[in-house]
């Protein structure tokens, strides 16, 4: 529903501007905004009746397409034995023809009575006809089935030293997953398209009217493109192209970025280190709970440094996914040999989990952005102590030290890993409690932020980091009209309440893509 002009009445309104914090109302006129507090007798009126508006949600690290699959696969997150998801998936079994492939995600051996990985046996009793392959909560790692390994032609005898791991047979973690997922049929563009629809449904209706997607290959290009050509697309996105496929980039370095109203490329992301929670994070010293085992290198110095190199000759901006001390401190060199200091770039390192207090400084050095989703850490402070112990874990999700550096943090929630809800990211963010138990005392509570700082990250800092702040991120004349319209204040409410916060409807360039 698109009327123009429309004006949006007895609003509290959060600008997020400081000459005008709060205003009443808002005027809206060709997707754009037109006007605040201003008075103009021929539009048509919506009054909010003292709802809240903020800047439109962005979320600055998302998987569109993995959201819209997730929504077709076994969903198992929060699954609490490795024996309910047999289970699951036995139940369901007849509904999968002999020979296809069956897919899940969000398992977590964490969540298990003894936090191990399982055994293989324990996958390979289900079936003998179907190839099984689920994905770890955090997509480090897969566990897979007898099928699924005879039909990738694995042997125990492998050895995937570079940057990959096996354990127990059945467990491929980080590079060592190729060599299963090659062998699962590719997805159509129809299956993309697919995806990613349903995919905006859900994302709309938390409030998120951009997100910065954080892998796109050429399928996921292509098929983006097709649905905003049928009008098909109600959100924007910034795209980070997938920094491992040299051919695929080529020609993008060569023709340059893309730029229009709802589609911008001008970003690649490259992976340097795995996840805590697969133990394949790059750290300094070894894990707490793996004696001499330090984590996962994922990308040779070389191989980084050229890709730098292209980027930065290229214009596009570097969003290297680092989450180790180590794995960050390797980034940090090699996209320091490129910025030299101050600069306009904006290269970011997304997650940037586990950073020591000496590489704080570097970041602010060369203008480099921490991409950081605030529910990771509250998912993962369960086990932190036990992966990294005490003496690192101050290393954890450290927004406050970044702000007080100066620093800007695009905010968002990885999304089909985390639950890609803006309100629980910015519960989480203010509060270091896991909204699942809101009941406990902060966990690192030094480096919670204000509620301003917390929607900042998820509106103007995230539009920020995608080169868009002077047209959002921020409800200002001449901006975008991309609004998130919520039940209740989240700056003032108390604590708990946050959580009951309700996204009303959502707009994306002065149209209606959501209501409650
Ligand atoms: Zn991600």
């Amino acid at each position: 529903m698109k009327i123009s002009p429309l004006k949006l009445i007895n609003a509290n309104v959060i600008t997020l501007h400081p000459d005008m914090p709060k205003v009443e109302s808002i005027i809206i006129k060709d997707g754009k905004i037109e006007g605040l507090n201003q008075n103009l007798l021929s539009a048509k009126t919506i009054d909010l009746k003292g709802s809240t508006i903020v800047p439109g949600f962005i979320d600055a690290h998302y998987h569109l397409s993995n959201l819209g699959k997730f929504l077709e696969n076994f969903n198992l997150v929060g699954i609490d034995s490795p024996q309910k998801i047999v289970n699951l998936i036995r139940k369901n079994l007849s509904n999968f023809p002999k020979g296809t492939w069956i897919l899940g995600r969000g398992w977590d051996q964490s969540l298990w009575e003894n936090n191990k990985f399982p055994l293989a046996k324990v996958l390979d009793n289900i079936s003998i006809d179907h190839p099984i392959s689920l994905t770890r909560i955090d997509g480090h790692a897969i566990w897979v089935n007898k099928r699924a390994r005879q039909i990738s032609g694995f042997e125990e005898s492998l050895d995937f030293t570079a940057g990959g791991e096996v354990i127990n047979n059945c467990i491929f973690i980080d590079n060592a997953m190729d060599s299963i997922e090659k062998y699962i049929p590719k997805q159509t563009e129809n299956d993309v398209k697919r995806f990613i629809e349903k995919g905006i449904k859900q994302t709309v209706s938390n409030g998120i009217t951009g997100i910065h997607d954080a892998w796109q290959d050429s399928l996921i290009v292509t098929s983006i493109q097709s649905l905003i050509k049928q009008d098909n697309f109600p959100i924007r996105c910034y795209g980070m192209l997938n920094g491992n496929d040299k051919e695929f980039l080529k020609p993008w370095f060569q023709n340059g970025i893309l730029k229009n109203n709802r589609y911008t490329i001008r970003a690649v992301k490259a992976f340097m280190d795995g996840a805590l929670g697969s133990r394949g994070a790059c750290l300094f010293d070894e894990y707490n709970d793996d004696c001499g085992n330090f984590g996962l290198i994922l990308l040779s110095k070389d191989e980084f440094d050229k890709l730098a190199n292209n980027c930065y000759n290229h214009g596009f901006q570097l969003c290297t996914h680092a989450i180790g001390d180590k794995g960050n401190k390797l980034v940090l060199d090699t996209y320091e040999k490129y910025l030299c200091g101050k600069n306009d770039k904006r290269w970011r390192v997304e997650h940037a989990q586990m950073v020591r207090d000496e590489e704080i400084p570097q970041f602010v050095k060369n203008d480099i952005l921490p991409s950081m989703q605030p529910s990771h850490c509250t998912s993962d402070m369960r086990w932190m102590e036990q992966r990294i112990g005490n003496k690192r874990i101050h290393r954890i999700s450290r927004w406050k030290s970044f702000l007080n550096a100066g620093l800007k943090i695009p905010g968002g929630s990885d999304c089909p890993i985390e639950k890609g809800n803006p309100i629980l990211e910015f519960f989480s963010a203010v509060t270091r409690k896991s909204p699942d138990n809101p009941n406990v005392e902060s966990w690192q509570a030094q480096e919670k932020v204000s509620r301003i700082e917390a929607l900042k990250m998820l509106t103007t800092w995230a539009a920020y980091g995608g080169f868009d702040e002077h047209r959002r991120g921020k409800i200002l004349p001449g901006y975008d009209a991309d609004l998130t319209i919520l039940s209740q204040d989240i700056t003032t409410c108390s604590e708990r309440d946050i959580l009951n916060t309700e996204i009303l409807m959502t707009f994306v360039d002065g149209e209606l893509v959501y209501k409650k």
